[in-house]
Parts: structure tokens; sequence; C-alpha cells
């Protein structure tokens, strides 16, 4: 009596395989159709879910339905709804149906393809789709395996993974030149719009905090950072016996969305011999559309350019293109042979190993979603896609700009609009109104935005780029936006938000 059926269990089994995940994928459909019923940010207060949930781990199994029905009540509370169309804030992780199917097969299929003999077409898959995905964004063959120059790709997880191992492969060739002592000396260069991801990198790899430079940027050049100011704090940085060893520069930063002049800057870097990297986490993915791949004049001059296909490419979570001129400097940092790995293509350096060009060992399969994204959508869908979230962005610009009340604080780049209420007489606190907005809008829960501080003033940024949102959803967030506003401005007693 009550013993578990150990003889029985087949955690694989095909037909129950096949009832289980139908039953899973029926109840996310659902969960796309009725995504507009529930508060775009979760509205829970810390720590609510262990009110709701067991504290100790069931010893017998229970049904798919009864877990799904939990995950109704319990966990869709929690959630912040990434996917809903009224979903606005940070960048989006914009998911597809294509993406899901990609990300099925590659869960499915669960494959860990750390070297080429683990599973030989996870890296022949990944080299070809990196090398597909350059020539959709027409990177130089140089970052290409087809260009023969010894270039070429490799998927990673994060922005963050990818900054990491470029700067271990700047630091060692460096230390290599100027002895494993002179880590104190090394300097990594950047904007004070650039992600915090590069910051976290830099420390990451032993980079003293003081040697990371967040160089100011001004609306005088569109919060860019200008080759003037990166050459004099290169300049000043020497006199003191330092030594400049990576530079980063950003295709649509985060809080704004402002890109840096890429040639320019990679004539600077050139120059004092910096490793140059580019940064298109968000807006990388428009460079498929000629008219945006102006922004990309001067990636030759790099020697590492990544952006996240999970952020505007249709691909879901996780995802990052990651292209480097020279891998063979990846290697040399993060290469790692234990005995236990070694095979015969290996040693024979036939074929890529793409351990060495990432952090862990263990690898996903993530070459498989990104290629069926591509198949399954086509360049023109994917144009398509990028051009109409570029067009409801202008739209909303335009909205805001009829609005006197209001003003458009940086103009808009690529889907991204940031604005705020403008000050109403000499002294006013616009940023404690802004904020009050914000919060008023955000805890009404039908939209979600962020927010950012540019020239010190707080703004209020508007993303468009998940993949339910269509005209519609943009104008009735306006129309929100303004009630929150009269609210606040006319009558704000009665908006509990104004007293936050
Ligand atoms: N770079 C930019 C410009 C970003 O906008 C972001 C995140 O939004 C990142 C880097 C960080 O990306 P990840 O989370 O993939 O490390």
């Amino acid at each position: 009596m009550g013993s578990f059926p150990v003889e029985t269990f087949q955690p694989l089994d095909p037909d129950v395989f096949v009832k289980e995940s139908q039953a899973v994928v029926d109840f996310i459909a659902n969960y796309y159709r009725d995504i507009e019923r529930y508060p775009v940010r979760s509205q829970v207060e810390p720590g609510y879910l262990s009110k709701r949930v067991p504290d100790q781990a069931p010893i017998f199994p229970q049904p798919v339905h009864t877990i799904l029905d939990d995950i109704r009540d319990d966990i869709f509370p929690g959630l912040t709804h990434w996917q809903s169309p009224n979903f606005y804030a940070y960048f989006q992780a914009n998911a597809s149906t294509a993406g899901f199917l990609g990300e099925m097969l590659c869960s499915g299929l669960n494959i860990v393809g750390f070297n080429w003999i683990a599973s030989p077409v996870a890296t022949e898959l990944e080299s070809i789709v990196m090398d597909w995905m350059g020539k959709m964004l027409k990177l130089p063959s140089s970052f290409l395996f087809s260009g023969g120059q010894g270039g070429g790709g490799v998927l990673h997880g994060s922005t963050c993974e990818a900054v990491v191992c470029t700067l271990a492969a700047a630091r060692d060739s460096a230390l290599s030149k100027i002895g494993s002592d002179g880590i104190t000396k090394l300097v990594v260069y950047a904007s004070d719009q650039t992600h915090s991801t590069v910051q976290k990198a830099s420390k990451l790899v032993g980079i003293p905090p003081s040697n990371f430079r967040a160089i100011p940027t001004s609306a005088a050049s569109d919060y860019a950072l200008t080759p003037d100011s990166v050459r004099s704090s290169m300049e000043a940085d020497i006199a003191k016996g330092l030594v400049p060893l990576y530079l980063c520069a950003t295709i649509g930063t985060t809080a704004i969305g402002a890109v840096d002049p890429l040639l320019d800057l990679g004539k600077v870097a050139n120059e004092y011999g910096v490793w140059f990297h580019i940064d298109a986490a968000y807006a990388g993915s428009s460079g498929i559309c000629p008219e945006f791949r102006h922004y990309f004049d001067g990636v030759e001059l790099a020697d590492s350019f990544s952006l996240n296909p999970h952020k505007w490419f249709l691909t879901n979570m996780d995802c990052c293109c990651l292209w480097v001129k020279s891998p063979s400097s990846l290697v040399d940092s993060l290469c790692s042979n234990p005995e236990y790995l070694r095979n015969k293509a290996s040693d024979a350096k036939m074929v890529v190993d793409y351990k060495d060009w990432q952090i862990a060992l263990s690898r996903r399969f993530r070459a498989m979603k990104l290629w069926v994204v591509i198949r399954r959508y086509g360049m023109a869908n994917l144009m398509e896609h990028i051009r109409s979230d570029v067009a409801m962005a202008k739209h909303f610009e335009r909205l805001v700009a009829m609005d006197r009340r209001f003003e458009v604080v940086v103009p808009r780049k690529f889907a991204l609009v940031c604005f705020r209420l403008k000050p109403r007489f000499q002294g006013d606190d616009a940023s404690k109104l802004n904020r009050r907005l914000l919060e008023a809008v955000n805890s009404s829960g039908q939209a979600f935005m962020t927010r950012a501080v540019v020239a010190g003033m707080f703004v209020l940024r508007f993303a468009i780029g998940a993949t339910l949102t269509e005209m519609r959803h943009v104008e009735a967030t306006w129309k929100l936006i303004q009630a929150k506003a009269d609210g606040l401005l006319l009558n704000g007693s009665s908006d509990k938000s104004f007293f936050l």
C-alpha cells in the first residue's frame, strides 16, 4: 500500500509526451489569447508566493492539469507580462511561434554540443546560421567563416557573456605583451550611456573598477561618444602610465537609443591598438533593413560585434550573436582541453569547438532556434516586423508632440520614444511629476513603461517591440497616459498615486 511505482516510471514516454505537451501548448495559446486581461506589471507584494505554495516538495507525482491550474492561480499574479501588447518597458523579449518551435526543438533534442564531436551538426549549423545573420546585416566578410580570413560567429545567452569573453581575450593578449602584473594598468572605455553590463564584465575579468571610464556624453552629440573625448581620455591615461585596453561603442543605448559614431571611434581604437567592441544588443536587428544599415558604417574597424535576437528579432529567450574577427584570441583565452574531451577532429584542428568561445562548457542548441526563425519568417517578414514597430513609435512620437503639456526629450531612435510632462512653471519639480505619472500608468495595470534620466531629467521610456502590439494598443496607451496626466495636473488628489 502507498508504494511508489518505480518500475513503471518512464519520464520520456512518447505518448505521454504528446498528451502533456499538447496540454501545455493549449495553455500557452490561451494565455496569449487572454493576455490583455492581466495587469501588465505584476501587482503583487514581495514574498507573496510563499503564502500560496507548499514549503515542501511533493513525494508523489501530481497531474499536469493540477500543475497548470496552480500556474494560473498562483504563478500568473506574480508575472509581469512581457508578451502583453501593452508592454513598453525595458527592451522587449519578443516571442514568436517560430521562436517557440525552435526553442521546443532545441529543448526536445536536448543535446549538449560543447565541441564538434559532441554533436557535429550543432557546431556546423551554428557556424552557418551566424554567417546567414552576418550576411543579412551586411557585416564585413572578416567576421564570417565564409570570409576565409579567420573570423566567425558564436551564439551566447547574453551580451554580458559576449563582453566578458571579448574582454578576457583582449586582456590576455595585452598581458602577453606587458606581463601579467600589468593587469592593474589596463583601462576600459565606454560612455555614460553604455549598458552597465560592460562595467560589470570589466570587473569580472579583473580590471580594477577605477580603470573603467564612463566618458560623459551630452545633448550636443545626441548622447553619442565623441572620438575627441575618447582620445583625450586615452591620452590622459597613457600620461599616467596606464594602458588603454578596450573600447565599447553602442548602436542603440538602453536609456535613449543613442548611436555612437563607429567609423570615427574605430579609427581612434585602431590608432591606440585597443580592442573595439560594438554592442548592438537591441537595435542591431534593425541592420537587416537598408534604411538603418548606415548606423553600422565603421563596423569593419571593430574586433567584435554583438546583438541579441531575443530582443527584437522574434527569437524567444535566450540568444545573443557574437562575431569576432580573430576567434583565435578568444580560444587562447578560454580554451581548456581535458583528456575526456579530446578527439581526432579537435586534435587535428579541423573543427570549431565552441566551448572555447564562451564561458561555460555545456551549451544549448540555440542555432536551431535562430535557424527556424529565419527560415519560417524569411528576411521579408523580419524586416516588416522591425519597420512596423518603428512606424508605431513614429506615430506615438507625433501624438506626444501634439499635446502641449508634454515634450519628446530626445528625438525618437528606432522604436524607442523618451518623453515627459514639461515643468508647468519656474521651479516646478518635473521629475517628481513624471515619476508620479509613470507610477499612475504602471499601477493601473493597463500598460507598463520604464524610466531613464537624461541630462538630469527624469523621462518615461516608451519602447515598442512586443510581438502582439498593434497601433490600437499604442493609441489606447497614449489616451491612458493623457488621462493619468489629467488626473495629476487637474485633480491630483483623486489619483492615489499622487501621494506615492
Ligand atoms: N546592451 C544593451 C544596449 C542593452 O540594452 C542590454 C539590455 O537591455 C544589454 C546590453 C544587456 O544585455 P544582456 O542582458 O543580454 O546581457
